[in-house]
């Protein structure tokens, strides 16, 4: 049994921001992450929105937050969190078979990719279908792929990948795009250029994804009129969205369609467990207010944690 201040569970932007916090707080703090650190935010490669830099790629940005976080002394474990038991003054964790406690933990698990519901879809997962086309985008050069999905992600994702490949289709189930108007723009002049290789296909859904060991094709059905058309591919993109990670504690945290509720101190219902970023129920998902929710969570927790021992 390993002892801290505080456990946060997440390395993504709201959790390495809870570290950085927590941490000069004076809190001895673990921080687990079962993948990337940088999470969602590791996985985009041009972010313009985030104060401090007019243009930076997301893994870079990840980096340093990741040097900024270690640099104070947070402990940074690469595993993933399979149990959680958060009842009572003292909170256990249970990761890679071994099990941390403190009296607070920061819920930062951050959301993931939906899928699409198409058969066909989670066996060709790894194998021509992806939920990011900035990590596996350079694996499919020169090939025919689709984006599907019609909001920020999606036209961004088409964006990225149009340079890339040889043809790329946008499987759209409306007829608009919901993503933002910068965005859209964007993708207007390159569907408008000379030579572009873009084709829209709205309307439209896939029903099902097929080949022999990697994906080769895809069937679509119009959802206006229901005839289908099948469509030689080498890659999909699914970009419809997010859910967030709280399967693990819908039975003791406060829920709110899937997202922790929490206070303006980021306390959830339970004492000492905090909550912060994509988890949260909140009115926007950006890096922006992920760090802000993790800056108050990692305070809130250091000092719950300090208050508990006294
Ligand atoms: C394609 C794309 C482009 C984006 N572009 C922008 C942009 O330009 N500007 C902007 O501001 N925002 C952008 N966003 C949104 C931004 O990335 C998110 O709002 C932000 O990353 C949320 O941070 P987070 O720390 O809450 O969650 P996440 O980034 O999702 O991080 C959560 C972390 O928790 C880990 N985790 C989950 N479950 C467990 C577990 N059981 N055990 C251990 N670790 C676990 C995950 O592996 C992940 O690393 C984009 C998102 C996507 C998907």
């Amino acid at each position: 049994m390993q002892e801290y201040d505080v456990i946060i569970i997440g390395g993504g932007p709201a959790g390495m921001t809870a570290g950085i916090y927590a941490a000069r707080a004076g809190a001895k703090v673990l921080m687990l992450e079962k993948e990337c650190v940088g999470g969602q935010m590791a996985a985009t490669a041009k972010i313009d929105n985030y104060p401090g830099f007019k243009s930076v790629n997301g893994f870079d940005l990840s980096q340093t937050m990741l040097d900024q976080v270690t640099n104070l002394g947070v402990e940074v474990k690469y595993v993933s969190v399979d149990v959680l038991n958060l009842k009572g003054k003292i909170k256990k964790v249970q990761a890679g078979g071994e099990t941390y406690t403190a009296p607070s933990v920061i819920l930062a698990m951050g959301a993931s990719a939906r899928g699409i519901g198409a058969k066909g879809e989670k066996e060709f997962t790894g194998k021509g279908v992806s939920y990011c086309a900035v990590c596996d985008g350079a694996f499919f050069r020169g090939k025919t792929v689709a984006v599907v999905g019609g909001g920020n992600t999606a036209v961004g994702d088409a964006i990225y990948l149009a340079p890339i490949v040889k043809k790329l289709y946008i499987i759209h189930r409306r007829d608009v795009f919901t993503a933002q108007e910068v965005e859209k723009a964007q993708l207007d002049k390159l569907i408008k250029a000379k030579n572009s290789n873009i084709e829209l296909k709205l309307n439209n859904i896939i029903e099902s994804v097929s080949g022999s060991g990697v994906l080769s094709s895809v069937t679509l059905r119009n959802v206006k009129d229901n005839t289908t058309e099948n469509l030689a591919l080498d890659g999909v993109f699914v970009a419809v969205g997010r859910n967030p990670n709280t399967e693990m504690i819908e039975d003791v945290i406060e829920l709110n369609g899937g997202y922790i509720v929490t206070n303006e101190k980021m306390e959830t219902n339970v004492a000492g467990v905090y909550a912060a970023g994509d988890v949260v129920v909140k009115q926007l998902r950006q890096i922006a207010t992920a760090v802000s929710d993790g800056a108050i969570a990692g305070t809130n927790a250091a000092v719950f944690a300090k208050k508990s021992k006294q």
